[in-house]
């Protein structure tokens, strides 16, 4: 269920050597699958999309699994069904959530209606025609944006929208929201400090301490009824749960995501696996939901399903304690933090982007001729 960052191994790897024991059917709410590390390159006008896009039904097709588009709705592990959102039922003997992440406040009035949020990722799409569009549209005025979320994607995002804008000349107000104290929660006060100087050197207002109540077509009211005028609002305020498993009867967190062991196994039932955002470990809680884990984690559940299959030992998943993290401010430079390094810089971006190309290169060059002949023997043609 969800052919994103975590389920994109399992497709490989049943293409690379295909296991007898397991016929594989891939259910996403979505044909394309777009890698979000890029999204912000691809929003800056940086990447095209078919740079940052996985064709999942080819994929699929080539690792001779059946997919079906649709939209999971809830999971009931006593019949071994998923129901989908148009009523139909998918059976399983072992079932796997990769389905991601909602994200947090987008049920608060007008989110939905006013505000341009990017989950699935496949939506950042329609956001950069809207900021084309608005970045184009001829008048005296400002254009105002405004960016709900201070976190690296909000950082990221606000950063793409100026270089649209300052590409095409239009003069804007752009303002990022957050309800915290700070930027980049979670981060070192030197890479907050560098974040700060480079939004602000972009006349990006940052907006702290406030907590959005409504979001109008074109403005943002705040809880202490200030109201923001905007053209257009992107809402990038952290993850959130589905409600996929609720009622389903499986072992949940308090947040609502799908409880696992370290074999990515549902803590309350064997034939249910999880991960990425959508799971949390039972042991690591605390690890953050980051497409970093959610790409490592892809080779273990693969493993763990195989194993489940074969009735052989588990493996056991340890997420790394740190991780790389390189945010791309849309100006041939990016900002990268790793353990006490900070660094706001060209390499940092060049690094950044031969990653990220690295990564598309792994699934979009996968055999294409297996799509024509899907009985052939399969192997990697990397190139
Ligand atoms: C703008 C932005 C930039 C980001 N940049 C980074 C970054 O640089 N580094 C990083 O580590 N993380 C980054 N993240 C976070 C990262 O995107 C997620 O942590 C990661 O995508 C999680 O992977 P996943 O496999 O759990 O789910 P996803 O990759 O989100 O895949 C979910 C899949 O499930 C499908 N799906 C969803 N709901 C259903 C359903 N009900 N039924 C069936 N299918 C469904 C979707 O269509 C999709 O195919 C970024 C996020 C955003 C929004």
């Amino acid at each position: 269920m969800g052919g994103g960052h975590s389920h994109l191994e399992i497709l490989r790897r049943h293409i690379l050597k295909p296991h007898p024991g397991i016929s594989l059917t891939l259910v996403s709410a979505a044909s394309k699958h777009h890698y979000s590390g890029m999204v912000p390159g691809f929003l800056a006008g940086t990447y095209r999309e078919a740079e940052i896009a996985f064709d999942l039904a080819a994929l699929s097709a080539s690792a001779g699994s059946r997919f079906l588009e649709g939209q999971a709705v809830s999971v009931d592990p006593t019949r071994r069904v998923v129901r989908m959102a148009d009523g139909e039922e998918v059976g399983y003997d072992l079932v796997s959530f990769g389905v991601g992440s909602s994200t947090r406040g987008s049920s608060l009035p007008g989110v939905q209606e006013h505000a341009w949020t990017v989950k699935p990722i496949g939506r950042a799409v329609a956001l950069r025609a809207a900021l084309m569009e608005l970045a184009s549209r001829s008048g005296g005025e400002a254009a105002r944006a405004v960016v709900v979320g201070s976190g690296a994607a909000g950082i990221e995002v606000a950063c793409a929208a100026a270089a649209v804008f300052h590409r095409t000349g239009r003069s804007r107000e752009l303002t990022i929201v957050g309800d915290g104290k700070e930027i980049l929660e979670g981060y070192s006060p030197r890479m907050r400090r560098r974040a700060v100087r480079v939004l602000e050197a972009k006349q990006c207002s940052i907006l702290l301490g406030a907590r959005v109540a409504e979001v109008r077509p074109d403005s943002v009211r705040l809880s202490d009824g200030r109201e923001i005028p905007s053209d257009l609002t992107v809402w990038l305020t952290g993850p959130a749960a589905y409600g996929l498993f609720e009622g389903s009867g499986l072992a949940l967190d308090k947040r609502g995501y799908l409880l696992v062991d370290d074999a990515l196994r549902s803590v309350s039932d064997g034939r249910v696996f999880g991960a990425g955002d959508c799971a949390t470990l039972s042991s690591h809680p605390h690890t953050p939901k980051a497409g970093v884990y959610a790409v490592r984690e892809g080779p273990v559940l693969w493993k763990s399903l195989v194993a489940t299959v074969e009735e052989t030992s588990l493996p056991r998943y340890v997420p790394q304690g740190d991780f790389l993290s390189i945010l791309n401010t849309a100006d041939g430079r990016a900002l990268l933090r790793y353990r006490g390094i900070v660094s706001g810089s060209r390499w940092a971006w060049r690094l950044k982007d031969r990653i990220d190309r690295h990564f598309m290169r792994k699934y979009q060059t996968l055999e294409p001729e297996a799509l024509l002949s899907p009985g052939s023997k399969r192997t990697s043609t990397a190139r």
